[in-house]
């Protein structure tokens, strides 16, 4: 198991969560305040998937994408990773790593 967390924030006002973290809540706005810093396991489900056939410069097609959620709502959108196993299916639970990019990276754990 990675010991990495997942920078986020959330909104005193409407308890949102964001990834990456941000300084005012993109729903509510400066009238919020500033967003309270958390920290977030690597682990979350998985909401949807797709495969990009032709991926941004940098990247190899096929390139498998995973839309995943973390605890308390908060959404990223994660690269596979090397070590990904298999093809994700929705609802199936994930580890998150960051890649040598600092791109997160699913890998499915159930
Ligand atoms: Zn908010």
């Amino acid at each position: 198991m990675s010991e990495q967390t997942i920078s986020s924030s959330k909104c005193k006002m409407c308890n949102r969560v964001v990834v990456p973290p941000r300084e005012t809540c993109p729903y509510c706005g400066k009238k919020a305040g500033p967003m309270e810093q958390i920290e977030l396991p690597p682990v979350g489900t998985v909401q949807s998937y797709t495969t990009l056939q032709m991926p941004p410069e940098g990247f190899k097609a096929p390139l498998p994408m995973a839309l995943v959620e973390l605890e308390q709502g908060a959404l990223i959108l994660c690269l596979t990773s090397e070590h990904a196993g298999r093809q994700v299916n929705i609802g199936d639970s994930v580890e998150i790593e960051l890649d040598t990019e600092g791109r997160f990276c699913y890998r499915v754990i159930t």
